[in-house]
């Protein structure tokens, strides 16, 4: 497949769309809004159909290698006191007896990142400004002021997508709100906190705790219902604050970690929605990953949704290079019952932990047989 596909966003999606077009010997170009590779955030998943990609990428024992390895987890009250202990589970990844990855997304970006070759072009620090889809390229205008011409354009910037923004639907037609924030950060491992999780589900707030794959860090999830008046997306300091107001009521270990926040380069804030779309292209413009489909870490599938899209999308390009509309109207057609099923998953977590069966269901629900079996 000869062309030149850009990239906007370098994150799971980004990254294992790039890996598949190198593969595929296209030209492609990677933009990233963050000045470099960007570290932090928890654990992910990998399940289901997205362990036969992940197989496909020959990156499956890497993989495993890098899970995060928890042996259990802790239920804790306001005090920090216990209050339920297991080994059979985690309340990030679910069952520790299945097959199923959990890893960190920096891990599993850096492991994507490794994986292709040096041909891939990545253009950090930097945004697109304007797209002109002309019907036989896209023309690109990026903030630094470079111009750009290529034959597609892919949106892998995440859940409030520039491209998206650009090239479709007025964002609050696209975007549900779930009414929850989800704020990430890394701390020292201050409590020497060793392969198992820490939790807490209390009036309203909640917290995941456990220590990164080296030990040396802890990755801190905060939830809670969004404040009114809601804080502005890219003012951190008001982000931070907002998260010590909504812990303070913790005790234990947690003022600790609340002090450790405000100085740590590593926080990300994100008000939790779904993203439904009519359709996810125009044009030589198309989306993927959370861009396209978000269904929320409520769904602990998102990173498989990324996983599963961008192989999908660039399998369906290679079949129908001459007419990416047919390409991308086989990629909806194949990824929609999937998302639909996992977007489904996250009614199911209002009550409690994620319900197995239906995992399952989801986690299985899209069949890759016939493209798995094309590669060579
Ligand atoms: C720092 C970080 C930490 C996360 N931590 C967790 C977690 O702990 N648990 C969880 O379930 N999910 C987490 N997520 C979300 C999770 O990674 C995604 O839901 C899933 O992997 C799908 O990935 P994606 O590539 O579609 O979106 P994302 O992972 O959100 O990646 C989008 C990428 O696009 C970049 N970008 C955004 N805007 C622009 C722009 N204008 N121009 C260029 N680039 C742009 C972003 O910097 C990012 O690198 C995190 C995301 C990020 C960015």
């Amino acid at each position: 497949m000869n062309g030149k596909v850009l990239i906007s966003g370098a994150g799971v999606a980004g990254l294992a769309l790039a890996y598949w077009l190198d593969r595929a010997g296209c030209t492609t170009t990677l933009v990233e809004r963050s000045p470099e590779f960007r570290r932090g955030g928890q654990a992910v998943d990998i399940r289901g159909v997205a362990l036969d990609v992940v197989n496909a990428m020959k990156l499956l024992d890497d993989a495993r290698a890098l899970r995060t390895q928890l042996k259990g987890m802790s239920m804790l009250d306001a005090d920090g006191n216990e209050t339920q202990r297991t080994e059979e589970r985690t309340f990030s990844a679910g069952r520790l007896d299945s097959e199923d990855i959990e890893i960190f997304r920096d891990d599993l970006c850096e492991l994507l990142m490794g994986a292709m070759s040096d041909r891939v072009e990545f253009i950090y620090d930097d945004s697109i400004r304007s797209i002109d889809d002309q019907g036989d390229g896209v023309a690109v205008t990026f903030a630094s002021g470079l111009d750009r011409q290529f034959d597609l354009l892919i949106g892998a910037d995440g859940i409030y997508s520039n491209v998206r923004k650009q090239c479709f639907d007025d964002e609050s037609t696209v975007v549900a709100p779930l009414g929850v924030v989800l704020a990430l950060f890394s701390t020292p491992n201050l409590i020497d906190l060793i392969d198992w999780q820490l939790g807490h589900r209390e009036g309203g707030v909640g917290y995941v705790i456990y220590p990164s794959h080296d030990k040396r860090e802890l990755r801190i999830g905060v939830g809670f219902a969004i404040p009114a008046p809601a804080v502005a997306r890219s003012d951190t300091e008001a982000q931070m604050r907002l998260v010590a107001s909504q812990c303070a009521h913790l005790k234990g270990d947690f003022p600790r970690f609340i002090d450790a926040m405000k100085v740590t380069d590593q926080f990300y804030y994100n008000e939790l929605a779904q993203i439904r779309m009519p359709s996810w292209s125009k044009g030589r413009v198309v989306l993927a990953g959370d861009a396209a489909h978000c269904a929320s870490p409520f769904s602990g599938q998102g990173t498989s949704l990324a996983l599963v899209g961008a192989f999908v999308l660039v399998r369906e390009l290679v079949r129908h290079w001459d007419h990416p509309a047919q390409a991308f109207a086989a990629y909806e057609h194949r990824m929609q019952p999937y998302v639909d099923l996992n977007q489904a998953l996250v009614d199911l977590t209002r009550e409690g932990p994620m319900p197995d069966d239906a995992m399952t269901e989801a986690k299985n629900g899209i069949d890759l047989r016939d493209l798995l079996s094309e590669l060579v």
